[in-house]
Formats: C-alpha cells, sequence, structure tokens
C-alpha cells in the first residue's frame, strides 16, 4: 500500500464521526491526516493510509481523543 505522498503506508487509520466530539486534539497531533469540517467541527480523514513517517502521530492521536473515535490497524 502507498499513500498519497508516495511513502509506504504501514497503518490503516478510520474515524467514527458519530463519536467524535470535536475537540481537535487529532488535528494538532497529526494535522496530515486529521482535518476538522468546518461546518460542523467533525473530524474528517485526509487520508485513510498514512505515510509510514506518520504512524506514532496516529497512534499518539488515537491515543489522545478523547471520544475514543480513531481506530488505528
Ligand atoms: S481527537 Fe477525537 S473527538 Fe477530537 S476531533 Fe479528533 S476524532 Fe474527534
Amino acid at each position: 500500500m502507498v499513500s498519497a505522498a508516495g511513502e509506504a503506508a504501514t497503518v490503516r487509520v478510520r474515524v467514527d464521526r458519530d463519536a467524535c466530539c470535536g475537540s481537535g486534539n487529532c488535528v494538532l497531533t497529526a494535522p496530515e491526516v486529521f482535518a476538522q469540517d468546518d461546518g460542523d467541527g467533525l473530524v474528517l480523514l485526509r487520508v485513510t493510509a498514512p505515510p509510514a513517517g506518520s504512524d506514532e502521530r496516529v497512534r499518539r492521536a488515537a491515543d489522545l481523543c478523547p471520544a475514543g473515535a480513531i481506530q488505528v490497524t
């Protein structure tokens, strides 16, 4: 699997917008992967297969999410 950045991806990330409370922690932690909807403030994914260099930040974002809305596999 290759990410949009052309770097081999090692993880897949999914988000549950129904669980998201719009805290924005994930965007602060890994802005290359997560964004917030301008309308409802809920999480949006920029990529589902982040570049390998983002792995640690993606996992940290999942750990920091107060809603448990980020799944990394
Ligand atoms: S950290 Fe969790 S609750 Fe906050 S915006 Fe991201 S997915 Fe939503």
